[in-house]
């Protein structure tokens, strides 16, 4: 067992394996390309449990925290059981309360409470609903603040940019696929721009893309496909009527021969019974 300083984004698959071994995963490929396999503890517990005690996921640990809550906890949840039902469970401060699911940096926030508990609801976050309207985002002044915490070396400013333009290209050559979403860059940045959201609008983009380039490819490829097979259709007609042409040509000449050796036949039959007449007459 190895520990590493308890610090925000220390388990994300990428810094986790280049702090625990040293490994530097290239950009756009995963642990498991490398030949490192990064699992959970959940993950493995789940595995252990269908493996080893033939027993399905209908359960997992799911932590309830955050500034709204007097005493954070675990609970092993049943899979289904409701946001409602869970919280129940829990002591709140007075006062109005946002909820958001999957982490204090990287996750979402709800409208409510009113979901069920799913095999990737790993945390649940009440925290103390003190802003009224979000900050509105203001112009990028380039400080440069958010280079300096990105944790996988990306330049969020450059990314914000290409984002913000929709050049996907551009944002493809500054890594955009290697950003893990963090949340450090919105963070730190003093004009509060969402940056997360453009990048994870940029990589939808780009999924759509490749989507419809798949989709195009195929469409291109079958085409082409049946072009070539009306083709090879139409070749396999021309050579079929061609053969039959032939075989056609021969059965006529053949039966020319034979009609001339029926006639030739009936012709010396005819000429044998005109002698043996003649014969008789004499
Ligand atoms: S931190 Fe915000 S304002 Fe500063 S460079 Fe980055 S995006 Fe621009
Ligand atoms: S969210 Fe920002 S800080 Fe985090 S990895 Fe992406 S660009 Fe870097």
């Amino acid at each position: 067992i190895e520990e590493i300083p308890t610090k925000y984004t220390s388990g994300a698959e990428k810094i986790l394996v280049k702090s625990l071994l040293g490994i530097e995963i290239p950009s756009g490929k995963f642990a498991s390309d490398v030949g490192v396999l990064c699992l959970n503890v959940g993950t493995v517990v789940a595995i252990f449990d269908a493996v080893v005690e033939n027993r399905p996921l209908i359960s997992r640990a799911v932590t309830v925290a955050g500034s709204a809550v007097k005493v954070p906890k675990n609970f092993q949840v049943r899979l289904g059981a409701s946001y409602d039902y869970l919280l129940s469970f829990t002591d709140f401060e007075e006062g109005k309360h946002k909820v958001s699911v999957a982490g204090m940096m990287m996750g979402i926030e709800l409208k409510g409470t009113n979901y069920s508990v799913t095999k990737n609801t790993n945390c649940i976050f009440v925290g103390m609903d003190e802003k009224s309207t979000p900050a509105k985002a203001k112009e990028c002044i380039r400080c440069g603040l958010c280079n300096t915490v990105c944790p996988v070396d990306l330049l969020p400013q450059q990314l914000y940019w290409y984002s913000k333009g929709e050049n996907i290209d551009k944002a493809l050559e500054y890594n955009l696929l290697d950003c893990i979403e963090c949340g450090c860059c919105s963070y730190v940045c003093p004009s509060q721009i969402p940056l997360v959201n453009y990048y994870q609008f940029s990589k939808a983009l780009y999924r759509q893309q490749v989507n419809e380039k798949e989709q195009n490819d195929k469409a291109r490829d079958r085409f082409e496909f049946r072009e070539l097979r009306l083709e090879r259709n139409k070749r396999e007609r021309a050579e079929m009527m061609e053969a039959k042409k032939k075989a056609l040509k021969e059965k006529m000449a053949s039966d020319k021969a034979q009609k001339n050796i029926i006639e030739a036949a009936v012709e010396r039959v005819s000429s044998s019974k005109s002698d043996i007449k003649e014969q008789d007459g004499n």
